[in-house]
């Protein structure tokens, strides 16, 4: 579906991420963890870019994308909207989705890479699923962590979901845990991991890892949805 949106609420989710947000078009149908593409003009030039949809399909009343400010062409063009602007979006795409269809699902994100896994999240404990999750969201610091709020407050109110951060330059005061998604923390977190559906989110480089670090665990890849944010 293409359709022209008119920007309805902007939210500042860290220092360097912004979520927008606009209404959703009767109609518009997606699955939790797909995306659309966002066509903008930058610097005279008609630009297209994917954006995964951060909002869940349980929340009817508008659409929500979530950008991490790089400083470079296109995110910049979207930093200067204001309420009331327009963009041009078509979509949705993707296949890093869930609609309930698995029993146990983990998701693994690297930075900005959470926005799928916010949708999918809210889509099971809106929709009251039984599905147990266990999100791995890994950042450089605290301060990175985006939907953090709404991750811990997810966790509270769904007790089939249970939330792991873990981050690569971690200040002195963190308790967390620190350094890279590991194959021991899948061990210690996921003891059952033979049993989930991995899906996984982020730069490409943390996804290899990742893959190579399921394949070692003898995780079948029928069993891995990946989505590779190239660009970021
Ligand atoms: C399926 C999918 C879903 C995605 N979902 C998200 C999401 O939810 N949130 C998100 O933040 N990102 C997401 N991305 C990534 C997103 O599409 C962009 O590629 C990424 O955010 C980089 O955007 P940008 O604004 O920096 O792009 P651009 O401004 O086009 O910059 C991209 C690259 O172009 C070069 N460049 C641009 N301008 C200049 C300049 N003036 N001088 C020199 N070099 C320049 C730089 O190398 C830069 O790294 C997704 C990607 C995919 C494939």
């Amino acid at each position: 579906m293409d359709f022209t949106a008119n920007l309805t609420e902007i939210i500042p989710r860290t220092h360097n991420v912004k979520s927008f947000r606009f209404s959703r078009p009767a109609g518009f149908d997606y699955k939790a963890g797909q995306y659309i593409f966002v066509t903008l003009t930058v610097s005279g030039e008609i630009v297209r870019k994917p954006l995964t949809i951060s909002s869940s399909p349980t929340e009817n009343d508008h659409l929500e994308i979530t950008k991490k400010l790089t400083g470079h062409d296109f995110s910049n063009t979207l930093d200067a909207m204001v309420v009331s602007d327009v963009m041009d979006i078509d979509g949705p795409y993707g296949n890093l989705t869930f609609g309930g269809e698995y029993s146990n699902i983990a998701l693994l994100s690297g930075g900005i890479g959470i926005t799928p896994m916010i949708s999918i999240c809210k889509y099971c404990t809106d929709t009251g699923l039984d599905t147990k999750v266990i999100i791995i969201s890994s950042n450089k610091t605290q301060q990175d962590i985006v939907f953090r709020n709404e991750l811990d407050q997810i966790e509270q109110s769904n007790t089939n979901l249970k939330v792991v951060y873990v981050l690569t330059r971690a200040d002195d005061d963190w308790e967390g845990f620190r350094g890279r998604t590991s194959e021991s923390m899948i061990i210690r977190d996921i003891p059952n991991y033979k049993d989930y559906v991995f899906y996984l989110c982020g730069p490409p480089v943390m996804l290899g890892s990742m893959v190579a670090i399921l394949d070692g665990l003898g995780v079948p890849k029928e069993r891995i949805k990946q989505e590779s944010f190239v660009g970021y």
